[in-house]
């Protein structure tokens, strides 16, 4: 028997539903990896064994009832930006480092209501802010494949501990790239799906119109068989699609055979910037599509140029906003030394949020601020539209694009830390998804210098089936997903 802790959900599922394994047993073979490797991993910012064995243990009950469900009994992180009622949900920030939520968020609930197992909550960077992981007030997380190397960010807890066997599955959030980047960096499968597929009910918010939910897993079927469990229309979402739950994996049935698919390769997405060993590892993947009977088209979005200084422009202008509440009073942190109100209010902000958010909303009160509005946000407004239009012109012609989910392989630690525009660059890839509310996949296709590399599937909006059966054909025909860090 394979160590249970490296098991996919679809291998653990088997085994649970014939009883040759139990929750319990899956769940100790989890806890007892976290043991051996997180001093070097440190995906976790809380841990909840008793809480994971307690709910093994029901899980156990559920598959000897007979009541079990694709997700039952089978252990999960979650990032630390949903909020888990009685478990503390700190989101990365000094500001919230004491904040137990009082409720479940959608996306966890679903997971509780199959019978999933949580084993503790995912470290990030602050508030969703950053792409390697290193704005965490607490400590960063190291890459399983090289642990002088960060996992990605912002779901870099989620990313490294599916990477380094500690959960089968985790939960992150994507609001520019943050659960496909870091699958990326770590070798994993990410799902970022189209806006208002997941609820954002409970997940503490970046940029409300950006935000999303997403799974990673150690192969496209189990993403597939996460993002089943969760998505579906929640009422207490505003922007939740009023569309019922679907069964992502049926789509997969049709196995390998790709013919009749039209791929766009956009031009765009492979110039300057894209590291060497990214782009010819990336071809390669484009050529197996094409050997899997996929046509093959080099295509154009324009509009890409503008992508990143819009999304820099929005989503530090919608954190500014949301950001507002941690006032010292409603939530979290709260200085009680100042003078008075003003002061009170000053000295939580200063101390409750690190350099990068603070950096973000200072951006985003400019940006919103009279006399500025319409030079930045109304004009950042109107080339989210010019975006949008790009992809809903190649996608009249191709049914999906493949491009590198990151530009750059996982980088040392402390190497881009100090230069916030460096930072941001490595986004460039994966922030147009968001900024057009499409669904995006990443999967493992390769490495360079023996780091790995991701491809991106993108299509329009709601075409997840596509992507996961794209996603699963290629991982029929390879076996990237399979390599495991040598940790
Ligand atoms: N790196 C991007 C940012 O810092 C995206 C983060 C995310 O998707 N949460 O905003």
């Amino acid at each position: 028997m394979p160590e249970l802790n490296w098991l996919t959900i679809q291998e653990a599922r088997g085994l649970l539903a014939r009883r040759e394994v139990s929750s319990v047993e899956l769940t100790r073979a989890c806890l007892e990896r976290i043991e051996a490797v997180e001093d070097n991993v440190r995906s976790f910012i809380t841990l909840t064994p008793e809480l994971a064995l307690a709910q093994a243990e029901a899980a156990d009950g559920m598959l000897a009832e007979g009541t079990a469900q694709p997700l039952t009994g089978i252990p999960v992180q979650v990032k630390d930006v949903m909020c888990t009622e009685g478990v503390l949900t700190t989101c990365g920030s000094r500001m919230l480092a004491d904040y137990v939520p009082v409720y479940n968020s959608t996306a966890v609930d679903r997971l509780f209501r199959q019978g999933s197992v949580m084993l503790g909550k995912g470290n990030m960077d602050e508030f969703a802010m950053g792409s390697s992981c290193e704005n965490s007030a607490f400590h960063p997380t190291h890459n399983p494949w090289d642990a002088v190397r960060v996992p990605g960010g912002s779901s870099g807890g989620a990313a490294a501990s599916v990477a380094a066997g500690e959960s089968v599955y985790s939960l992150g959030s994507d609001t520019g790239g943050s659960v496909r980047q870091p699958a990326a960096l770590c070798g994993v499968v990410g799902l970022k799906p189209s806006y208002g597929l997941v609820s954002r009910y409970g997940l503490v918010a970046y940029a409300s119109s950006l935000d999303q939910i997403g799974p990673i897993g150690r192969s496209v079927a189990d993403c597939a068989l996460v993002f089943s469990a969760i998505a579906g229309h929640d009422p207490r979402d505003a922007t939740s699609l009023p569309l019922s739950v679907a069964d992502f994996s049926s789509e997969l049935e049709s196995g390998s055979d790709l013919s009749g698919l039209r791929l766009g390769v956009p031009v765009e997405y492979f110039a300057e910037g894209i590291e060497e060993g990214v782009r010819r590892t990336v071809e390669q993947a484009i050529e197996t599509l094409e050997q899997l009977g996929a046509s093959v088209q080099e295509v154009s979005l324009p509009s890409t140029k503008y992508a990143l200084a819009c999304y820099y422009i929005i989503a530090p202008s919608e954190c500014s906003a949301n950001l507002a509440r941690y006032d010292g009073v409603k939530y979290g942190y709260s200085d009680q030394e100042a003078a008075d109100m003003w002061g009170a209010m000053e000295q939580t902000r200063r101390y409750g949020f690190g350099p990068e958010v603070t950096r973000r909303i200072m951006l985003g009160t400019f940006a919103l601020s009279a006399g500025y509005y319409d030079a930045y946000y109304l004009k950042a407004q109107q080339a989210r539209t010019l975006i949008r239009q790009d992809f809903s012109e190649v996608f009249k012609t191709v049914d999906a694009l493949v491009t590198p989910t990151s530009p750059v392989v996982a980088f040392p630690i402390g190497e881009k830390i100090g230069d916030p525009v460096q930072m941001y660059l490595i986004d460039v890839t994966t922030l147009p998804v968001n900024v057009a509310g499409l669904p995006g996949l990443s999967v493992p296709c390769g490495f360079s210098d023996g780091l790995p590399v991701g491809m991106q599937l993108i299509g329009p909006h709601l075409s997840e089936p596509t992507l996961l059966r794209i996603g699963h054909a290629y991982e029929q025909a390879t076996e990237w997903h399979k390599q495991r860090p040598p940790l």
